[in-house]
């Protein structure tokens, strides 16, 4: 495999752009080696600039649950740029589109569409103490809710990867209004409850954690948060923007059976161009300006392209119940195989795994919270990533991420990932 573009690229990159990157875990610090700069994606492939193909298993972080390049949404985009690009006005789309996430997600009775994962995030926060008149809010140690100020604190995804989970630039002021608690620990939160009684607006957490690599709720866990917040008038977020879509059709909250009162969503809501959202109450959501008094707003906020591409992947999911059913056996014939080469291997190492969603931990224990996840060896994902990379497998390039898989894998390339996944695990030990 000769990548010879890539490396100029990143040169080049680093003159102009900090790190020669626009989001940070891109640049491969932490598997070492060069990134690679994509060129081209289609169906379960991903295309470097040496024309280098890989078969993908993040999926752009997500959003192409489908596969790349999917020809319903790039002709449903080309069709409505040939009406332009972008009005900073209402249009019917818009309504159509929350008309569907109303339908689609439980807890959603009204829903603000925004441009990105944190703004949807920062929004959700906003309202949620407009509507409490508190300040202060619950994150979960090791969950990435995107860049906002206040999330930046014990930060999973990129932010531990690059070994900055509490962020320079968040003031004391900012940082002082964030309570933190670990995963999947229900007596933490009650302690924190008691501690700061009808101070606390909401408590937010990605339902099914992906940012400190895959965790699993315990048995009753999520309802157990459920009726804390209904005890204490705190408003339960859950920020489904990796799980919406990709659990179930109506997220996490649909498959665990538990309702929050907001939801936060993004990736798959824009089949792969920047959109977000936050949905909930209709009486919380009744808070946004102009209903409410709570700010929120954006130029580019319902950009009609945007939408396009959007609801043409949630009428799809919505109509094709089956997605899901073809999304499961895919990820259950990975994380299996996965499992088996392992144990096969001698080795002990953990594998979570739910629906379309997985991480390999290079731990032998169990992960269930960020603690957990720390311990897995770092310098030996590095390894098995650059393994599986050089045999076209592109994986996540970090060891605190899910990996997102689509429609587009076939057995065959299924068998490809399982085999390169032995080699590599061969190779590293
Ligand atoms: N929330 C979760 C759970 C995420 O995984 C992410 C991004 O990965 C975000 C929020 C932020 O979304 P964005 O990157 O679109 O701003």
């Amino acid at each position: 495999m000769q990548i010879t573009q890539s490396k100029n690229l990143f040169e080049k990159a680093k003159n102009f752009i900090p790190g020669g990157v626009n989001s940070p875990v891109r640049a491969f610090r932490a598997v070492g080696g060069d990134p690679i700069f994509i060129k081209k994606a289609d169906g379960a492939f991903i295309y470097d600039e040496d024309d280098n193909a890989y078969i993908e298993m993040i999926n752009s972080w997500g959003p192409m649950i489908l596969g790349h390049n999917h020809p319903m949404i790039r002709e449903a985009v080309i069709k409505a740029m040939e009406n332009g690009t972008s009005f900073g006005a209402p249009t019917a789309r818009e309504v159509e589109i929350a008309e569907l996430i109303v339908s689609m997600v439980p807890s959603v009775e009204k829903v603000r569409m925004v441009n990105s994962g944190t703004e949807a995030t920062m929004s959700a926060i906003r309202v949620a103490r407009g509507f409490t008149g508190r300040d202060k809010f619950i994150k979960m140690e090791g969950h990435y809710h995107g860049h906002g100020d206040s999330f930046l604190i014990s930060a999973g995804s990129g932010a531990i990867t690059m070994g900055n989970p509490d962020s320079p630039g968040v003031t004391k002021g900012t940082a002082k209004d964030t309570l933190l608690a670990p995963y999947n620990n229900l007596e933490a939160i009650e302690e924190l409850v008691a501690a700061n009684r009808n101070e606390i607006a909401a408590l937010i957490l990605e339902p099914v954690p992906g940012n400190m690599g895959l965790a699993l709720p315990k048995e009753g866990y999520l309802q157990g948060l459920r009726d804390i917040c209904n005890r204490e008038g705190i408003v339960l977020i859950f920020d489904e923007v990796m799980t919406g879509f990709r659990l179930a059709k109506g997220g996490a909250q649909e498959l665990f059976g538990v309702t929050p009162d907001m939801t936060t969503l993004g990736k798959i809501i824009g089949g792969g161009m920047p959109v977000g959202a936050y949905g909930g109450k209709k009486e919380i959501m009744e808070h946004v300006s102009p209903a409410g008094p709570v700010y929120q707003a954006g130029t580019l906020s319902g950009n009609p392209i945007a939408m396009a591409a959007g609801l043409t992947m949630l009428n799809y999911l919505n109509d094709h119940a089956e997605v899901y059913s073809q999304l499961n056996s895919i990820g259950e014939k990975i994380a299996t195989g996965i499992k088996e080469t392992v144990s096969s291997l001698g080795l002990n190492y953990t594998v979570n795994h739910l629906g379309s969603m997985y991480s390999l931990f290079f731990t032998g224990e169990e992960v269930y919270d960020f603690g957990t996840a720390k311990h897995a060896d770092t310098a030996l994902f590095g390894k098995y990533f650059q393994a599986m990379l050089k045999r076209g497998i592109y994986l996540a390039p970090s060891q605190f991420e899910s990996l997102f898989l689509s429609t587009a894998l076939t057995d065959d390339l299924i068998k490809n990932i399982l085999d390169a996944n032995k080699e590599a695990l061969k190779e590293i030990h």
